[in-house]
């Protein structure tokens, strides 16, 4: 297993992090590259401070291709009043700054997954130096971290927030009570596929307030889905008491994975036919989606069929698809925590 190795991070801030007001600046990582001996990857960062009060980290394009948080974090970097703010606010719009500029999941520089990076190294590629100065020198700042992702090119969400079960039931509390207050359309009890390099579980192991979201996907965001990333932030923000006032809450509907029975992936490439759309109420046994063999006419699509009763919480984009993909997800309504 990876540690966080005493080395120091390559990675340099150009602005003053516990300084007050509003600074907008880079993280500076050096990359030397054919185009630019010394260059460096400039991952853009905001800071706004006034006073006392705790620190929230809000970070977008953890992947690339996700584009809430972007929407939602570039705006609210242009617009936060320090005046507003008790405590501080750190933010990122865009985490993988080489991935998001390709419009990619992960890095063009490395391929490196940003969420599958953590804790990082200071010693590692591009994505795992930013990792690892996330790791020992942001979330230490932090008392509440949002990370907000959405489905990328190859799936799409209802648009949720989500935390995890945790083994400190006390700190699991204060994660759901953080994403019942970011009020999305609905709200998950959200189970990994594999939890191993991902920032949430870096965050969760401080013990700090970790909220996720997955708010869309298609490889795009809809004026639904960036509205709900910028109500969503500020509701944080006001639930931690950085900004005055109680959320904007609006009704969720909450959600669970109970197992991993809720992932569905293909065993055969071809066409997907889907019977249901997202948020649709399915029940064990009903198809959910067709797989059709795509060589030649006559021959029969594969079922797949749901293995409990749910909603459709995910589904692959866009109409082709591999064995191996994630096909759909379910989740089950639950009473709210
Ligand atoms: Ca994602």
């Amino acid at each position: 297993m990876l540690t966080a190795s005493p080395r120091p991070s390559p990675v340099t801030p150009t602005i003053d992090l516990s300084a007050p007001g509003v600074q907008h600046g880079h993280l500076r990582l050096p990359y030397s590259r054919d185009d630019s001996a010394w260059g460096s990857v400039m991952i853009p960062i905001c800071v706004v401070a006034n006073g006392e009060g705790p620190t929230a980290l809000l970070t977008g394009a953890n992947h690339g291709d996700e584009y809430e948080g972007p929407a939602a974090l570039f705006e609210l970097a242009r617009s936060l009043d320090p005046a507003e703010v008790s405590g501080r606010v750190i933010i990122l719009p865009a985490l993988n700054y080489p991935a998001f500029r390709a419009g990619t999941r992960t890095s063009p520089i490395d391929k490196g997954n940003m969420n599958r990076s953590f804790p990082g190294r200071p010693d590692g590629n591009v994505t795992e130096k930013i990792a690892d100065y996330v790791t020992r020198h942001l979330v230490p700042l932090a008392d509440i971290v949002l990370d907000f992702h959405s489905g990328g090119k190859t799936l799409d969400f209802l648009p949720y927030a989500a935390a995890h079960e945790l083994p400190d039931k006390a700190q699991e509390a204060r994660c759901f009570a953080a994403v019942a207050a970011f009020s999305a359309p609905y709200s998950m009890k959200m189970l990994e596929i594999d939890a191993v390099g991902m920032l949430d579980t870096t965050v969760e192991e401080m013990g700090k307030v970790f909220v996720t979201t997955e708010l869309g996907g298609a490889g795009t965001a809809s004026a639904t889905s960036i509205g709900v990333a910028r109500r969503g932030a500020g509701n944080l923000l006001r639930h931690a008491g950085i900004l005055a006032g109680t959320p904007e809450t609006a009704p969720t509907r909450w959600l669970d994975m109970p197992s991993a029975d809720c992932f569905t992936f293909a065993g055969d490439d071809g066409l997907i036919v889907f019977e249901h759309d997202l948020g649709a109420p399915v029940r064990a046994g009903d198809v959910i989606v067709r797989v059709y063999p795509v060589g030649k006419t006559g021959l029969a699509p594969a079922e797949y069929r749901a293995a409990m009763d749910g909603v459709l919480a995910a589904r692959h984009v866009p109409g082709l698809i591999k064995a191996g993909d994630c096909l759909s997800v379910l989740a089950v309504l639950r009473e709210a925590p």
